[in-house]
């Protein structure tokens, strides 16, 4: 398994944003302040987890809703 290269989001506050999968593309919106991994619904990759407050993502963001 490849190694996940995280990345910490900024001072985003309390919104929801989009994301990217980096393995298939899929698009998945996720709140900025989550309490657990998220996952892609169609591959099953982790997308993001959440640390100190905030979230940090193996994706990229595409949007802040
Ligand atoms: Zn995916």
């Amino acid at each position: 398994m490849a190694e996940q290269k995280f990345v910490k989001l900024k001072s985003i506050g309390s919104k929801f944003i989009k994301l990217k999968c980096k393995d298939c593309g899929n698009e998945q919106i996720t709140y900025s302040k989550i309490s657990s991994v998220v996952v892609c619904n169609i591959c099953g990759s982790t997308m993001a987890r959440p640390t100190g407050g905030t979230l940090e993502t193996t994706s990229e963001v595409t949007g802040v809703l």
